[in-house]
């Protein structure tokens, strides 16, 4: 072990993501002293390689067709092209500035910040170089990485995973996504938007598979309208060179041959080779296995966002990070309902949700009834002319289980959804609140209308 930090912090922290930091600043306002060991940039991947440049990409994604669609809208325009080294400094100066923030909030809370790989090195205590941090507490948040499948070898220049796909210099002619989940129909969504040809490989029937199927659907059916090409329930077999690409190989026998392939198979835990097995704490599959209010086996041992097994989501991070800081400071907390957060996949259009899909409302209650509402009938629907619908899921003469919605900008929506399920509302109470005119939200009204009997603006 190396030289020992003066005296023990109330919390020693390794990884500065949004787990990570969320439960420094939290830790730190309720007068603990924090010590946050970063190795590369506070704000870690949500910030730096996730969130929120995916989103920036995918906002000049949206420009991009709003120029070529302008003449639906009776307004002149057309797309010149795109300049890539413009959209990366938008891209960057978004995530610069953010980043800057977010360093000023790292000294304004007196975190002591420590930049470096660290390892833990007993139960109280991680290392970084010579300096060894002792804390009464110790919190995992060391996030996660792209993940690949068996054999199948990143070379970050043909075959690139969302890291190597934010830093393109160029639009790629052609690409195969690997992954029909969260970020590979993002991707696809972004570069369809900026003119490549894009074919999604999923292995699974539908595309974000883990949504309600209705979501699924009308994803689906708007991505071929979109020509953004999938093929589903297949599996990938190879991947071999070619002069100016790859040719991507499928069990199915199907080739497909492009520049890119962009492996989005899912994100796997970073937690080889830093001492967790070592000292103690249970693992499983690289996870760190913790109870509901994110604490190990281990009694001075908390772990939080995606090294622990629950959604891998930033406001997860967050949510849990805040959790761990206040039961650590002796304040009373409550294990959080997972399907309680909000989802979204950003792509065009968007899918958003919270609650349980249909199947698990019906395996968990029983009797359900469902209903949809279709944005045809919604008028700012129209005016901004994306199709979708909002789906609700509620228990039979009970609560809302379920909010399901596809259409450009839902994800904004899904706030008010996320109220009605945390809270458990019927959907007469729901009703019986005006929603503004013409609003998307008003969508959401309508849907608890029509559950509630009294529909509005409903055809048929
Ligand atoms: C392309 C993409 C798009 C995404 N989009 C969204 C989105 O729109 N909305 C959303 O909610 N989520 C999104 N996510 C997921 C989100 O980024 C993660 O859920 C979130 O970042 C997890 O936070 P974390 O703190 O657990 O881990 P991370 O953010 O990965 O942070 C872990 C930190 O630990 C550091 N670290 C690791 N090992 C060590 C060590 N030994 N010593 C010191 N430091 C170490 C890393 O450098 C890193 O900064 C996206 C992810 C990707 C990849």
């Amino acid at each position: 072990m190396g030289e020992p930090s003066t005296s023990p912090a109330d919390l020693v922290i390794l990884g500065g993501g949004s787990g990570g930091y969320a439960a420094a600043f939290r830790a730190a306002e309720l007068g603990m002293s924090v010590v946050l060991i970063e190795k590369d940039k506070v704000g870690g991947t949500c910030l730096h390689r996730g969130c929120i440049p995916t989103k920036a990409l995918l906002h000049a994604a949206e420009i991009a067709d709003n120029a070529r669609e302008g003449e639906q809208f009776g307004v002149k325009t057309t797309l010149a092209g795109i300049d890539i080294a413009g959209v990366n400094s938008y891209k960057d100066g978004v995530v610069g500035r953010l980043y800057k923030g977010l360093q000023g909030l790292v000294k304004a809370r007196k975190v002591t910040y420590v930049e470096g790989e660290g390892r833990l090195v007993s139960q109280t205590a991680v290392q970084v170089g010579e300096q060894t941090y002792e804390g009464r507490h110790v919190l995992l948040a060391t996030g996660s990485y792209a993940r690949s499948l068996p054999g199948l070898e990143i070379d970050g220049q043909r075959v690139i995973t969302s890291d190597h796909a934010l830093r393109l210099e160029h639009v790629p002619a052609s690409v195969v996504i690997l992954g029909g989940g969260v970020i590979g129909c993002e991707f696809a969504s972004v570069w369809k938007s900026f003119g490549a040809d894009v074919t999604i490989v999923e292995a699974l029937p539908h595309l974000v598979p883990l949504e309600d199927e209705s979501s699924s659907k009308l994803l689906e059916r708007a991505f071929r309208k979109r020509k953004i090409g999938f093929e589903l329930g297949t599996r990938f077999s190879g991947v071999t060179s070619t002069d100016d690409g790859v040719q991507v190989s499928l069990e199915s026998g199907k080739t497909i041959e492009a520049e890119l392939l962009l492996v989005a198979v899912g994100r796997g835990p970073v937690s080889d080779g830093l001492g967790y097995e070592e000292n103690g704490v249970p693992m499983d599959r690289g996870f760190v296995v913790v109870d509901p209010l994110c604490q190990t086996s281990v009694p001075t041992i908390s772990a939080v966002g995606d090294l622990i097994p629950t959604p891998q989501l930033a406001h997860v991070g967050f949510g849990e990070g805040i959790l761990v800081a206040e039961r650590l400071a002796g304040l009373s907390v409550v294990p959080i309902d997972y399907a309680g957060v909000p989802r979204i996949t950003y792509s065009e259009p968007e899918v958003a949700s919270v609650g349980l899909t249909e199947a698990q409302a019906a395996e968990k209650y029983g009797e359900i009834e469902a209903l949809t509402y279709d944005l045809g009938g919604n008028g700012k629907s129209q005016i901004l002319k994306t199709q979708g619908a909002v789906r609700l899921i509620r228990a039979k003469d009970g609560p809302v289980l379920g909010v399901h919605m596809v259409g450009s900008r839902v994800g904004e929506l899904i706030a008010e959804a996320m109220l009605i399920y945390n809270w458990e509302a019927l959907p007469d109470e729901v009703a019986s609140l005006i929603h503004p005119h013409p609003t998307q939200s008003e969508a959401l009204g309508e849907a608890h209308l029509a559950l509630a009997g009294k529909p509005l603006h409903v055809h048929g």
